[in-house]
């Protein structure tokens, strides 16, 4: 970690979590000889999304990009450990290919079939089940109000820690240089972004910035004068154990925004609260496991009826208010050399390697190569025109 006067870099990544990590990874390992910064204030990540995430990586997605960003990133993150290795050190991630299974109402059975047959034209392996199939296989669960399930088993989950720290291990390893502090201002001129001042005092001057902050990406914009429709929401993780055996759970989701899956000997997750009043709130509401939790839970697993909860903590969603998905690439109307990766709205872990890659594609060559992610772009957010998801968020 390093604090600097005033310095000039290639390119100046702001937010230094699992995306920038990820991009400035991606930048110098395609393009050794470029100056890179990332400015990130805590290297604790004490408030960080990535750190507080639950790790979940699946492919059943309906919008192309995100399937192809979902195969293409557990692929990388099955071979982590080995492919980050900085200097001479592994970076284990401790992925587990527990799988995804979405449980839904019959009423929801036809779209939840539309989506598995986009996701299996996408080469993705996906079991759809009947209520009767899906009981065969987990018998623990409650079946009977449901219409169909979708199980996905080479989903799965892994450590985000280990993953955060293993891209800016490899980044600092290539040449990356870590800047402790944080943003407070932005010098702009009519064309470009041209420096950005810091709280230490110093200033930072680039080619080219990124705002990689994730929950804190809407006040970084501000600063550049983009409007980036993104805000923070406080969601709860909990640990939790079932009181009575039940067989190893995947990742469980269903269309109430309920997600756990196992956890050791026990389990995490929650139920999304999509109301949740926007903010940086990170106080922890003790009483949510069992007033909204455990209802859920021990309705489809009655075995969860004794469940007892351990820990509960809190995290931001960087919740893109406009449709739920990533603004991915350059300010082309305004500040083209001001490039965006963010409002994941909970997915920003699992697609942090091909939000990498492909920014890194862009940046570099001035288009995308591998994943087209051009509908992603901030193009769509000034026009106002949605482009969401269809499933199960
Ligand atoms: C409870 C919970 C569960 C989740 N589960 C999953 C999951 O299962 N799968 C999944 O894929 N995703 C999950 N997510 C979402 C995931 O954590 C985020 O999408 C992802 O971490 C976003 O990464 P990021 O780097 O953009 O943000 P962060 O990890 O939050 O990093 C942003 C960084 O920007 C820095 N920053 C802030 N302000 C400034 C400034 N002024 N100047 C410079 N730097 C600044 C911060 O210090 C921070 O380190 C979950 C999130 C939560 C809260």
């Amino acid at each position: 970690m390093t604090t600097l006067n005033n310095s000039k870099f290639d390119i100046a990544i702001i937010g230094g979590g699992i995306i920038g990590s990820s991009i400035a990874y991606y930048l110098l390992q395609r393009s050794p000889g470029l100056s890179v910064c990332v400015i990130e204030p805590d290297s604790t990540y004490e408030f960080a999304s990535a750190v507080r995430a639950s790790g979940g990586c699946r492919v059943q997605f309906t919008c192309p990009e995100n399937i192809e960003m979902s195969k293409y990133s557990i692929d990388f993150i099955r071979n982590f450990e080995q492919t980050m290795i900085a200097n001479g050190r592994p970076a284990p991630v401790d992925w587990v290919e527990g799988g995804y299974l979405f449980v839904v109402p019959p009423e929801n059975t036809a779209n939840l079939e539309r989506n598995v047959k986009i996701q299996r034209d996408h080469g993705c392996v996906v079991d759809l089940l009947t209520p009767a199939e899906l009981k065969q296989r987990f018998p623990s669960i409650y079946a009977d109000d449901l219409g169909a399930a979708a199980h996905t088993p080479h989903d799965g989950w892994c450590d985000p820690n280990g993953m955060l720290w293993g891209f800016r291990r490899r980044a600092v390893s290539l040449g990356a240089t870590y800047i402790e502090s944080s943003v407070i201002s932005a010098k702009v001129d009519k064309v470009k972004a041209v420096a950005v001042q810091l709280a230490d005092g110093s200033e930072v001057e680039a080619d080219k910035f990124v705002n990689a902050t994730g929950a804190w990406s809407g006040l970084i914009g501000d600063m550049f004068g983009m409007n980036v429709p993104v805000s923070p929401m406080r969601r709860f993780e909990h640990y939790f154990t079932a009181g009575t055996p039940v067989e190893k759970l995947p990742y469980v989701k269903d269309v109430a925004r309920m997600a756990f899956r196992s956890e050791g000997n026990g389990f995490s997750g929650g139920l999304v609260d999509s109301n949740e009043q926007r903010g940086f709130n990170f106080e922890v509401d003790h009483d949510y496991f069992e007033r909204v939790v455990w209802p859920a839970v021990a309705h489809r697993f009655p075995a969860f009826e004794a469940a007892k909860c351990h820990r509960t903590w809190s995290g931001l969603y960087e919740v893109n208010e406009l449709d739920g998905n990533p603004i991915i690439g350059a300010w082309t109307q305004g500040l083209p050399n001001l490039y965006t990766v963010t409002g994941f709205s909970g997915h920003g872990m699992m697609h942090a390697p091909a939000a990498g890659r492909g920014i890194a594609e862009l940046m570099l060559t001035g288009r995308y190569e591998t994943i087209d992610l051009s509908r992603f772009g901030y193009d769509r957010v000034l026009r106002n025109e949605p482009y969401a998801e269809t499933g199960i968020l």
